[in-house]
């Protein structure tokens, strides 16, 4: 199985590096930019300020053609492909959804399911395509047909890079590690201006590139509930840390929470774990594998951690219990103290 080839040591600490934005330490040269519905921060070290704005520049235009054309909820081209799915129709879209697709289908595939961008028409049901989501949950009956469809990604067809599907259920959303994808693209075109040490950060999910000078690059993990710092961990080389939690997309009716992330196996919201945190050096694999993980909650997200290659992951629990990972464990600051901290051994035999 393939290790992520990232490096992380542990050492003094020198500055916290999170998503909110404060004044760019020396040496750094540090941009903001909004995409995705969220804002993207974007952290160059030791580069000229002109070569740094004009780099990142190109990183903004980027963002801005992704978010167009990947937006499942508006006028693009994966509305374009959505629609023709709908009517049984076929539809080409650009290589980069074509890229989209396949990786869905192998996430879909590691975690057995549970991540399944396939979900847009239930996410529908919920509300949390809207920018206020809710107000209240969906009819159940909805819910039992969306979930007698059974729509997924593996009854999609790619033939000569036209796409059709077996099944006019699905509708495709990206929502859960499109930004892994793009935040990806984004290092990929600094890296080939020649830049090497840097981080993009989109809203707290980012991926880092060498060091920060003489020091690795400090990583800020944000807190369950919202406020602050949980952890932070130093990471230098290539790494990318992504971050899934029940604070972000919700609504709450009658006192209960219902978060964004969609159980397909109940049609309903998962329950049970507060976010999920998860390095890797593949970003739309970390971002697909948070989700996942958040899925399958306690304590089956040991196994479709080991199916997607994972080593790296912190889980905080409904009780603010926190899991984490024999190779993570040493690297992680708690800025708080959890309630209670659980060491897995992702290598050892799993012991429920
Ligand atoms: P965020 O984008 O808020 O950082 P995530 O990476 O966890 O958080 O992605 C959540 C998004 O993933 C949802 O808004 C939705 O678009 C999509 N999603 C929800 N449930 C699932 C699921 N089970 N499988 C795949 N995608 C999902
Ligand atoms: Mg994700």
């Amino acid at each position: 199985m393939r290790r992520p080839h990232l490096r992380l040591v542990c050492v003094a600490l020198v500055a916290l590096l999170t998503g909110a934005c404060g004044p760019a330490p020396p040496g750094v040269y540090r941009e903001q930019l909004f995409a995705f519905g969220t804002l993207i921060d974007i952290s160059l070290y030791g580069v000229e300020p002109q070569a740094a704005r004009a780099a990142i520049a190109a990183v903004d235009a980027l963002f801005q053609r992704q978010n167009r054309d990947w937006h499942a909820w508006q006028k693009g081209e994966l509305d374009s492909l959505n629609q023709a799915i709908a009517t049984g129709g076929t539809f080409q879209p650009d290589a980069s959804i074509l890229r989209l697709i396949g990786l869905a289908q192998r996430f879909e595939r590691l975690s057995q399911g549970l991540f399944n961008p396939a979900i847009g028409h239930l996410l529908n049901l919920w509300g949390f395509q809207k920018d206020e989501p809710g107000p209240a949950p969906p009819d159940p009956t909805a819910v039992e047909h969306w979930l007698r469809a059974a729509p997924s990604t593996l009854q999609l067809r790619v033939d000569n890079g036209r796409v059709s599907s077996s099944n006019r259920a699905v509708k495709l959303d990206f929502g859960g590690f499109a930004k892994g994808y793009s935040v990806a693209s984004a290092v990929e075109l600094l890296t080939r201006r020649g830049i090497g040490n840097l981080i993009v950060n989109a809203g707290g999910d980012l991926c880092l590139r060498g060091r920060h000078g003489d020091r690795p690059w400090r990583i800020g993990i944000r807190s369950p509930d919202g406020k602050g710092v949980l952890a932070s961990v130093d990471l230098e080389g290539a790494a990318c840390v992504f971050t899934s939690g029940d604070y972000e997309r919700y609504f709450v009716y009658q006192g209960k929470r219902y978060t964004h992330i969609l159980d397909p196996r109940t049609g309903e919201p998962a329950r049970g774990v507060h976010s999920v945190t998860v390095i890797a050096d593949e970003a739309a694999l970390a971002d697909a594998a948070a989700t996942a993980l958040f899925v399958a909650g306690t304590p089956q997200w040991r196994e479709i951690a080991r199916n997607m290659s994972v080593r790296e992951v912190l889980l905080m629990d409904a009780d603010g219990g926190a899991h984490v990972t024999a190779t993570l464990k040493p690297l992680l600051h708690f800025e708080r103290p959890p309630a209670a901290i659980e060491t897995v051994d992702l290598e050892g035999p799993t012991r429920h």
